[in-house]
């Protein structure tokens, strides 16, 4: 087994001038970092698209070509959340202080467009000479299809949101905006919607919430519920991705909950995904938190069965069941074109994720 090494953090230079420091603890984690505070990350699935021709769920449920998604955050170290399944860097796992609520400057979205573009080339042109790529798929890999805001830290914390996905669009990607559902204000608001946008759930009441997601601000469930509520008057598709821990949010009255909720919001799609044990996490929760892929099905069959969302289709490489009250899917790609009956290549669950965070 190769263990990874361990990262020196230099406390005196912290104190002086603690971005540089985390940046340089993001850049060995190889975060590529644009602006002051946005960053791009290659996808585990980008490189096993590349070198094995297997394809993330996103291609099977939704049409992205894997090859040519750009995983990225506008807001790479700050979130008004401390969720205990986080791998974002945060000031109580490594023991240096910032604001983590509040970006420290604001990045002009031109900027980070292009300089995500930028990283993304960079990252795959070390793939130029690698005897094991697909040329074909490389060489459409340069030409990105799809971004997904994502990766970590909390996207809608970045003011302009809605010109970087305007920017984006402009461009010819589309955008997959996920969020934690805590700015149902920024939302409500965005000129542009994004091509599908996520909110992600692990608790479906307030008493759990404070457990699980550790609010840094005021009023954070009654933002998310809120968000839940003006989920149907977006008319992009909408996933309400209930990402499970075995032992803490899989229970019968878990289901029952979280049911409450869905129906509440209306999605296009439910994503009963797993807890994937990767980063920062795996000082806070065993390994066995993250359910088998049975054990997830098994949770989303109690899901469907209190709501009017059917299982339509599920990945077991990344042990997420995707349920949904549509009879065709709606494709956002060209990606996967055997659409949800995609079979699972290399489909076994094994232990990839524990190299890379790949947050969708
Ligand atoms: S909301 Fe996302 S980025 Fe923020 S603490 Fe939770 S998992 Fe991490």
């Amino acid at each position: 087994m190769v263990r990874r090494k361990k990262i020196k953090i230099d406390f005196e230079e912290a104190k002086k001038d603690p971005y540089k420091v985390l940046f340089a603890i993001l850049r060995k984690q190889k975060y590529h970092i644009v602006g002051h505070h946005s960053a791009v990350k290659k996808c585990h699935w980008t490189h096993a698209a590349l070198t094995e021709g297997r394809f993330c769920y996103k291609c099977k449920f939704y049409g992205i070509e894997t090859h040519r998604c750009v995983q990225m955050s506008p807001s790479v170290l700050w979130c008004w959340n401390s969720c205990i399944h986080c791998w974002r860097l945060r000031p109580k796992d490594i023991g240096i202080e910032w604001d983590q609520t509040k970006l420290p400057t604001v990045d002009d979205p031109k900027l980070i467009v292009e300089g995500a573009l930028r990283e993304q080339r960079r990252i795959l042109s070390g793939y130029k000479g690698n005897p094991k790529v697909n040329r074909k798929l490389l060489e459409e890999a340069l030409n990105p299809k799809h971004v997904a805001i994502s990766l970590t830290g909390e996207p809608s914390l970045y003011p302009r949101l809605s010109e970087l996905i305007q920017l984006f669009h402009r461009k010819g990607l589309t955008t997959f905006l996920v969020t934690r559902a805590i700015r149902p204000d920024i939302l409500a608001n965005l000129d542009e919607e994004p091509s599908q946008l996520y909110v992600s759930f692990e608790a479906w009441n307030k008493e759990m919430y404070y457990k699980l997601n550790t609010p840094l601000a005021p009023r954070l469930w009654e933002l998310s519920v809120k968000t839940l509520e003006i989920l149907p008057s977006f008319t992009c598709p909408t996933v309400m991705r209930i990402t499970v821990m075995k032992g803490i949010n899989m229970s019968e009255k878990d289901a029952e909950g979280f049911a409450k909720l869905i129906e509440l919001a209306q999605p296009t799609y439910v994503e009963v995904k797993a807890y994937m044990h990767v980063g920062a996490s795996t000082k806070r929760l065993p390994r066995e938190t993250m359910p088998k892929h049975v054990e997830v099905k098994e949770f989303a069959k109690l899901i469907s069965g209190k709501t009017s969302y059917p299982i339509v289709s599920e990945s077991i490489p990344s042990r997420v069941i995707l349920l949904s009250r549509l009879k065709k899917p709606i494709r956002l790609g060209k990606g996967c074109p055997e659409g949800w009956r995609t079979p699972d290549i290399g489909g076994e669950e094994s232990g990839e994720y524990g190299k890379y965070a790949s947050e969708i």
